[in-house]
C-alpha cells in the first residue's frame, strides 16, 4: 500500500530504466508523504526485506521535505528541511555511506500559485539547485530524476543538466495526468564538473 498515487510514476520510470539497485544510496527530495521513498526502500533493499534473496545488499534511502514525513522502515527522513539549504547538504553528507548517493530523486513542487509562468519558474529554480546538490553528493556515473512543469525555461534546465550528465531525456509517465504540464528529466551518467 502506497501513501500516495505518485508512487506509480516512479515505479513506471524505474521498471523501464532500472535506476534503483539493491545496495544503492538514494536521496528523495520533496519526499512527503513518502510514497517515492516506499518505492526506493523496496528497490534498494534498505529495509532488509527483499523477498527470496537474503544475500542482496542493503541500500540507503534519505528523504527530505519542508513538511513532516511519517516514519518508514528502511528510510531516514529529514522533515522540516529545505533541500536548497546548506544545513541539509551537510546532514546528507553525514547520513550517506561515504557521503555519496547513486541516485537523486526529486518530485519537489512549490505551492502552486495558479500563475503558470511563475510556478514554472519557481520549480525550474528548485531543479537547478539540485545540480549544486549533485556536485556535493552524487557519485560519478550517478543519476538524477527531477519533476518540472513544462515552460519557457525547461530548455535552460535541460542544457545545464546536459553539461554535467552524459544523457538527459524527458519523460511523461502514463501515471502522470495527460493534461498537466508535469514532466520529468532523467539525467544519467553524472560527471563532476571540472573547475577551471
Ligand atoms: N514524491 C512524494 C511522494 O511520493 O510521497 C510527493 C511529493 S509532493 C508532489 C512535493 C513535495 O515537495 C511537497 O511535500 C513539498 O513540501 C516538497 N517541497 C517543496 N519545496 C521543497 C524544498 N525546498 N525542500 C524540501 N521539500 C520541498
Amino acid at each position: 500500500n502506497f501513501r500516495c498515487r505518485s508512487a506509480f510514476k516512479l515505479l513506471e520510470i524505474d521498471n523501464k530504466f532500472r535506476l534503483l539497485q539493491p545496495g544503492w544510496s538514494v536521496v528523495d527530495c520533496g519526499a512527503a508523504p513518502g510514497a517515492w521513498s516506499q518505492v526506493a526502500v523496496q528497490r534498494v533493499n534498505s529495509a532488509r526485506t527483499a523477498e527470496g534473496d537474503a544475500a542482496l545488499p542493503h541500500g540507503t534511502v534519505v528523504g527530505i521535505d519542508l513538511l513532516n514525513i511519517p516514519p518508514l522502515d528502511g528510510a531516514h527522513f529529514l522533515s522540516s528541511h529545505d533541500v536548497t539549504d546548506h544545513v541539509t547538504h551537510t546532514k546528507l553528507l553525514e547520513l550517506l555511506p561515504n557521503g555519496r548517493a547513486h541516485v537523486i530523486l526529486s518530485d519537489m513542487a512549490p505551492n502552486a500559485s495558479g500563475f503558470h509562468e511563475m510556478d514554472h519558474e519557481k520549480l525550474i529554480t528548485m531543479c537547478l539547485s539540485l545540480i549544486d546538490l549533485a556536485e556535493k553528493i552524487l557519485q560519478p556515473g550517478g543519476s538524477l530524476v527531477c519533476k518540472y512543469w513544462d515552460g519557457i525555461l525547461a530548455h535552460k534546465l535541460q542544457k545545464k543538466l546536459s553539461s554535467v550528465f552524459s544523457s538527459v531525456q524527458t519523460l511523461k509517465p502514463n501515471a502522470s495526468r495527460k493534461d498537466s504540464a508535469e514532466r520529468y528529466f532523467l539525467a544519467r551518467m553524472y560527471r563532476k564538473p571540472v573547475k577551471g
